[in-house]
């Protein structure tokens, strides 16, 4: 079993937060190695010793994380920020700012636990923090040291919160981003051969009628078909279909201008969309599209295939919508078929 699964909770399916954790944990190890020589410095030695203790359980953390013990690591991180904060803000006051490091585990506790969990735990945070306050209105610092020497310690603290909130909120926005581009991409493309999918297509399509179709000869379709592609899932298997697939897509989209696009509009059935285009040049277009599926040299290992298109063309109509001009298409591709397949059929009588 996933031990991260056991220990981490809802986080625990999130690799990059995970990958996060261990860079923190990288970071924070750092500005404990730091401390110990600050606090020598200012004369604070329970403080330097408190921070090779912290380096101890970071690194132990990080290891932990290393080997997907994520929930263990978690805890461990958890009750070295605590105790640290409490420790340092005891020792030498609310003015040295540890307790700012109790701020940092907000975003942590939301990205690593369930919604319910994670106002729970912020509650508990906020209590503790809260309490640590009061508790510094009635107890003077255990181990003061100068005031120059707190201003240090404050401004070295509050400048490793406002890097570490940078260093987060980079991560959070770019996380975002990433999920943003890879829903974009699932909704608008093909999985199988990459090309855009059916619903997509229809958009831009919709698009171009709207910019080109009130003029003439400005917007062409072609609707193409594979010959007698369910032999070859007979014949040589599904796999060998989908290769078939994923290749056309390649040599259809290379035989295309840059204006033009392509989109698996059902099974083994492409919409091409041809801006710009009148119907010869649609004709003319689809014949290259057919032309190269045929000479293209289907060798998949030691298999050689054949496979061919039929191709139906349609002009754009002024006022019709995308549906009538593709089940125009539709027609003529029908025809190619009935008349032998490998063919370029254009829909009936295109008005002009
Ligand atoms: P025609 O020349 O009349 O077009 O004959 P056809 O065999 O190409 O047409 P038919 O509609 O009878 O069969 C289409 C086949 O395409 C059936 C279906 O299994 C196959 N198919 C549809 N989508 C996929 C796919 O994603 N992968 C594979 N491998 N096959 C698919
Ligand atoms: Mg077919
Ligand atoms: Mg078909």
């Amino acid at each position: 079993m996933d031990k991260a699964n056991i220990a981490g909770g809802q986080g625990s399916g999130r690799p990059q937060f995970w990958q996060l954790a261990r860079c923190c944990c990288q970071l924070a190890a750092s500005v404990d190695v730091a401390f110990f020589f600050l606090f020598h410095l200012l004369g604070s030695p329970i403080l330097a010793w408190i921070n090779v203790v912290s380096v101890a359980i970071y690194m132990l953390a990080y290891w932990l994380l290393g080997a997907r013990y994520n929930g263990p690591a978690i805890i461990l991180i958890w009750i070295e920020v605590i105790i640290h904060a409490a420790l340092g803000t005891l020792l030498i006051g609310w003015d040295s700012g540890f307790h700012y490091f109790l701020l940092m585990f907000i975003p942590a506790l939301f990205a690593g636990m369930s919604r319910r969990n994670a106002w729970f735990a912020v509650g508990a945070l906020w209590g503790y923090y809260v309490g640590l306050y009061a508790v510094m209105w009635f107890v003077e610092p255990l181990q003061p040291i100068s005031p120059a020497g707190l201003l240090g310690v404050f401004l070295f603290n509050l400048t490793v919160v406002f890097c570490m909130f940078s260093y987060l909120s980079l991560f959070y926005v770019s996380t975002v981003s990433a999920s943003q581009r890879a829903l974009r991409r699932m909704a608008t493309i093909d999985a199988l051969t990459g090309l855009f999918n059916r619903r997509h297509m229809s958009d831009l399509a919709e698009k171009d009628i709207a910019r080109h179709g009130r003029n003439p000869g400005e917007l062409s379709f072609l609707l193409l078909d594979i010959d007698h592609f369910k032999q070859f899932n007979d014949r040589y298997g599904h796999d060998t279909g989908d290769r078939v697939l994923k290749r056309i897509s390649t040599v259809l989209a290379q035989t295309l201008r840059d204006q033009d696009y392509i989109g698996r509009w059902g099974g083994e059935e492409f919409l091409v969309v041809l801006p710009g285009t009148d119907r010869d040049q649609a004709i003319r277009t689809a014949e290259r599209i057919r032309c190269a599926v045929e000479i293209h040299a289907w060798v998949f290992e030691d298999l050689h295939i054949s496979v061919t298109v039929s191709i139906g063309v349609t002009q754009y109509r002024a006022g019709e919508n995308l549906g009538a001009a593709i089940a125009r298409a539709d027609m003529a591709l029908y025809e190619g078929k009935r008349l032998g397949r490998n063919r370029v059929e254009v829909g009936a009588i295109e008005a002009s």
